[in-house]
Formats: structure tokens, sequence, C-alpha cells
């Protein structure tokens, strides 16, 4: 956990060694942990990403200060490239399909981002063909794509996996973790089945998604509500390696969302969709190893929180199942 003992030369160093928390649910003698990534200062796992990559990419001159990223995002990693882009002397432009939440619309602009909305049912793919449209028409422009960089997974592999191997000793059962760009399971996974190779490995996606079917596991494609995690179309999905993963665990609406107020009502954590989606995967996970369903090396499992309800309040996150889902942004 950081402990800040000296003052910090700028906010990027506040970036990453997040908490990692004991949650109360699950069955007594299997411990479930979750690292809570609203602690870095844009609130999400992705400015672990915006601080890595773009550190990487000025190093290497494939872009200099002064320059533009330019990025499809959902927000989350739009506010991370932005704080590192401020810090690191760049200007930054998002992508940002229509339907993701206000509060990241609201908080990439405070960072000074420039915003081009792309509408709701052009999607992802789209926002990634217009990103990289402009840059080819800009000077010194670079489009860091968190989809297929290898960056993305290696801030993981260099971070999020040893501050979670550290903080439980190298004993590690089993993680269970979102994916979206897949960026923070494969590089968490990486480095953990480095060190521990029979340790079990669960991605987790709402239902509706198909991820699962990179492992040959059968799902049918349907609209979800969970943000962040979860895709209608693996082909751009370059980050998934199906050889770190034993399984790909769905999760539906309406139990992240129960887990969501869970967190908040029994635990105190002001979580979000993805968060309650992997807290749920990992409970039932942790209860298949007391079971003596699932073998693992240690009896615990690590998930992570990777941003705060707070991004969501407009989206009626702590409102009842039925007000979530309805809701129109
Ligand atoms: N949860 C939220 C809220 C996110 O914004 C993201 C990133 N899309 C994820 C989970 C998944 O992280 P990753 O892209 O590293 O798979």
């Amino acid at each position: 956990m950081t402990i800040h003992e000296k003052p910090a030369g700028s906010v990027l160093e506040t970036v990453g060694k997040t908490p990692l928390v004991e949650l109360a649910a699950g069955p007594l003698d299997v411990q479930i942990y979750a690292k809570l990534e609203t602690f870095n200062p844009g609130g999400s796992v992705k400015d672990r990403i915006g601080k890595y990559m773009l550190e990487k990419l000025l190093e290497r001159g494939e872009i200099s200060p002064g320059g533009t990223v330019i990025e499809p995002t959902a927000g989350n990693t739009g506010i991370g490239l932005a704080i590192a882009a401020n810090v690191l002397g760049l200007n930054a432009i998002f992508m940002v399909p229509e339907q993701f939440s206000r509060e990241k619309h609201q908080l990439m602009r405070a960072l000074g981002a420039e915003i081009i909305s792309i509408p709701s049912d052009e999607g992802m793919k789209r926002a990634i063909e217009r990103a990289h449209e402009l840059a080819s028409e800009m000077e010194n422009a670079i489009v860091p794509q968190q989809f297929s960089n290898p960056l993305n997974a290696e801030a993981h592999y260099n971070t999020t996996g040893p501050e979670i191997y550290h903080a439980l000793e190298g004993s590690v059962g089993a993680l269970v973790l979102g994916c979206g760009t897949v960026g923070t399971l494969t590089g968490t996974a990486r480095f953990m089945r480095e060190k521990i190779s029979d340790i079990y490995v669960a991605a987790v996606e709402p239902e509706g998604s198909v991820f699962g079917r990179l492992l040959g596991q059968d799902s049918e494609e349907a609209e979800y509500n969970i943000e962040g995690i979860g895709t209608h179309d693996t082909s751009n999905k370059e980050l998934f390696e199906t050889e770190l993963v034993d399984e790909v665990i769905q999760v539906s609406d309406r139990n992240a969302h129960s887990e969501v107020k869970r967190l908040a009502e029994e635990e105190g954590h002001l979580t979000a969709s993805s968060s309650g989606a992997a807290s749920w995967a990992a409970i039932q996970t942790a209860h298949k190893i007391a079971r003596g369903e699932l073998e693992v090396p240690y009896n615990n499992v690590v998930t992570l929180f990777p941003d705060s309800g707070e991004r969501y309040l407009s989206n009626n996150i702590y409102a009842s199942y039925e007000e979530w889902v309805s809701d129109e942004e």
C-alpha cells in the first residue's frame, strides 16, 4: 500500500501501489482480496497504463513533448492518459462512444482533453478507426491504442502483478479479473504464472459478452449494462492470451448490481458494475475452492475493483436494479 512519507514530485508518482483489502464475504476458510484501484489519482486502474504507455512512448521517441495523444476510449483510459499527458507536456484528444457515463466525459474535459463523440451505434471499432485517421493527418501525434498495444499488459506485468504478489508474500491461489481490453488480466496473470505456475486464473465478462468463445466456451451474444468489461467482437482483443486463462466466468447484470449494493451496504466499498461483477465471480470461485471443486496452490482468491461508483451516479448505479438497467445514458 502506498505510504506517502515523502512529498511526491507530481501526481504521476502517486499512480499504483494501491491497497489490497480482504473482503468479508465468501467462505470462512478461503480469503478473498480486492485491489482498490480507486486509490489512483484519476480514480481508476487506467491511470497505470496512462502513465506507463506515455512514459514508454516518449522514451522510445515515438512522440515528443508538445505532441498529441489520440485514443479511442470509454473514459477511464482517457482520464488516465490525460493526467499523464498533462504532467509530461502532451496534448490529448479522445474518441468516445456516446453511451458511456457523463461523469467520465466531464472529467476528461476538466483535464483539458478534447473529446470527439462517436455515435453509440458505430461502437468502439469506429472509434479506433477515427483515432488512426486523425493521427495520420497530424504532426507528432500518436495513437497508443490500448486494445492492441503490448504496453497496456506490460504496465500490469510490471506494477499490478508484483504489487499483489508481494502483498500476499507469494501466496496467491486464484486470480479473478474482469476483461475489457484484457490488459489488466494478461499482464497480471503473466507475471503471476511465472511465479506460481499452478495458480488458477479466471477472466470475468458480462452475460451476453463473447470472450468465452476464445476458450471454446459457449456464449450467446446479448446486450448488457455492466460498463468497462465484455465484448461483442473478439477480433480486436489481441491482448487475450488463451494459455494464461483457465476459465471465463459470466456474470449477469443482476448479480453484478446486487454485489455493488452489497459491497457498499455491508463492506463500505463504493464500487461500480465491473467491480461488482469481479467481486461476484471471486466469491463464486472461493466457494468452489471451499467445496473442493477447484484445486489451487493457496487458499485465497484475488480480484481487482477497477473504479468507483461515484463515476456512475448519473447512471443510477446505486438505485434499484430496474432503475439502473432502464437508464438511457
Ligand atoms: N472496469 C472498468 C470500469 C474499465 O473502464 C475497464 C477498462 N475498459 C475495465 C474494467 C477492464 O480493464 P482492462 O481494459 O484492463 O481489461
